[in-house]
């Protein structure tokens, strides 16, 4: 399997630097294929601005949804951002590591997604109508491929629990398992959270190790988390609404997106 990890920590002797040294070497000793984005050691640019498109001629506001499927459809953007493009169709599986920051991924990290998924390669793909809109939540260029998120938080697991004062870290992680990964058609694995990590001593790094160790093993096996596909006739059209007759009356929030479990 080809494995992309894409790592958005400042700090290379960090805990998030030691995970990755253990995701890595546990995945080569199974044989898999191993590319590392180091997104601050690469010095990714975050921000999506109009040196993202060197192909536009126009002096005219920058709408970046146009320029970016104009420069898509032109293989006419930057060198970085095609770089990242062809390592994620090169990849069976994709792992986005990084720490909690603010509930939600380091910035350096968004504008990764912000840039390399543009116009035509992961949004707007697909046919565009009034009944159908695009290849997207199930399907799109990703389809196949599995992607998987490994965090660590400061916070304690049962802050993150169904009451935990964080809010559950399921519904935390939401818009980027299914508005990111799945969006484009990944399949997308439970994500790996290490949690209270900030004072952590070598017996409770052994530990963890140990759990990414094992969460390595079984990338290929372990199951996904059962989002509905937006084109397999759960949702209304065109409102993509669920079905009514899908979730008890009251039910609302990102849980109605879970597809029950299936024979
Ligand atoms: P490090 O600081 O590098 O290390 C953490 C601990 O592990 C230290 O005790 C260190 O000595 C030890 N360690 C490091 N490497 C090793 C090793 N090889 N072997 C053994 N021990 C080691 N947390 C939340 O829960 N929610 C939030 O919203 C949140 N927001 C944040 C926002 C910001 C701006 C910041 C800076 C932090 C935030 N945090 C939050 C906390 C953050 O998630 C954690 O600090 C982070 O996940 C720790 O990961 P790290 O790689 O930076 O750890």
């Amino acid at each position: 399997m080809n494995v992309l990890i894409v790592f958005a920590h400042p700090e290379r002797h960090s805990l998030n630097g030691a995970l990755l040294d253990v995701a890595v070497a546990e995945l080569a000793a199974q044989g898999h294929e191993v590319r590392v984005s180091d997104l601050y050691a690469m010095h990714w640019k975050a921000a999506v601005d109009k040196d993202d498109f060197p192909a536009l001629s126009s002096d005219g506001p920058l709408k970046v949804w146009k320029a970016s499927h104009d420069g898509f459809a032109a293989d006419a953007l930057t060198p970085d951002v095609k770089a990242e493009q062809e390592k994620l169709l090169w990849a069976d599986m994709v792992i986005l590591q990084f720490p909690l920051w603010w509930f939600a991924m380091p910035a350096i990290l968004k504008g990764w997604v912000d840039r390399v998924y543009a116009s035509g390669f992961a949004y707007g793909v697909g046919e565009h109508s009034d009944r159908r809109w695009g290849d997207r939540y199930g399907e799109g260029v990703m389809a196949g491929k599995r992607a998987m998120l490994m965090v660590t938080a400061g916070g304690w697991p049962e802050h993150y629990s169904d009451r935990g004062i964080n809010g559950p870290i399921d519904d935390l992680l939401f818009p980027i398992n299914h508005g990111i990964l799945f969006y484009p058609g990944f399949t997308v694995l439970p994500p790996f959270v290490a949690y209270r990590v900030d004072r952590m001593d070598e017996p409770k790094f052994t530990i963890l190790a140990d759990q990414v160790r094992e969460r390595m093993k079984t990338l290929e096996t372990i199951a996904p988390i059962p989002y509905r596909k937006q084109n397999d006739g759960d949702y209304q059209i065109p409102t993509m609404e669920l079905l009514p007759e899908l979730a008890p009356p009251g039910a609302r929030g990102f849980e109605v997106h879970l597809a029950p479990e299936r024979d």
